[in-house]
């Protein structure tokens, strides 16, 4: 039996913890399709002003929830979005969180310091909150690593986390949750390995990576084969474990 049919007939409830909903040519069509396959929860995050705008309007706070901030790509005017997320979070109840937010030196263009202090700032912010960040680190997860220790944050979620298991092992140690995207490798399978499964989530990234938030089954599938235990044992976990930080 396929996982996807075992999810529906079962009704287990999954959760895409991380994808972007309005990139999607109709994200209506997405949610639906996602929630006739037993996802019942998605988190859709912006990046930019714009995109967590267009989060915000998405996320009804039935199956969608939204996460807003200014990613290391986005162009640095954003950034003048940042001082306004915390009114926003404050006055929306379906916005729970701060992300994504981090680092890039692969892809971004953004000077190195001016990333750290759009990082700083937006964690600064959700420590007021006491909402949970969604961390987006792209060859640059030692800085990241050292910034999160130094600014004390307690809520975490590592988005496509691209770390070894002993990176992981660390950050699991301090209470964050890891996100396995649906790549599989030999190195997140390390991972994996590694870690309870109380701090492991997934997500898709749909559809920058994933087809749609409907791909979190085939990797709850590996992760439960890696685990040694059921798809359904697996899934009640993992959704547990996102909606415990989230507070959904
Ligand atoms: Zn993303």
């Amino acid at each position: 039996m396929s996982y996807k049919l075992e999810s529906q007939q079962i009704g287990i409830e999954l959760v895409d913890a991380h994808c972007h909903l309005e990139l999607f040519e109709d994200y209506k069509i997405a949610i639906s399709d996602a929630r006739m396959a037993g996802i019942r929860w998605m988190i859709t995050a912006g990046g930019s002003r714009a995109s967590s705008n267009a989060a915000i309007k998405i996320a009804e706070g039935k199956s969608v929830f939204a996460v807003i901030g200014i990613d290391p790509s986005a162009p640095p005017e954003d950034s003048s979005f940042i001082p306004e997320i915390s009114g926003i979070i404050k006055s929306n109840k379906n916005v729970i969180g701060i992300g994504e937010i981090g680092l890039d030196y692969k892809v971004s263009k953004v000077d190195k310091e001016l990333q750290k202090k759009i990082f700083v700032d937006q964690i600064k912010i959700a420590k007021e909150l006491d909402v949970p960040i969604v961390i987006h680190a792209r060859g640059a997860i030692e800085d990241v690593m050292r910034i999160v220790d130094e600014q004390k944050v307690k809520k975490a979620l590592f988005h496509f986390f691209e770390g070894d298991e002993k990176q992981a092992r660390h950050l699991a140690d301090k209470g964050y949750l890891i996100s396995i995207p649906p790549i599989e490798s030999s190195k997140r399978k390390r991972v994996i390995n590694s870690l309870e499964l109380s701090s492991i989530v997934v997500e898709t990234d749909s559809p920058v990576v994933g087809r749609g938030p409907i791909d979190v089954i085939k990797t709850v599938g590996w992760i439960a084969q890696i685990k040694g235990m059921t798809f359904s044992n697996t899934a009640v976990e993992i959704t547990q474990n996102v909606k415990k930080l989230f507070s959904i």
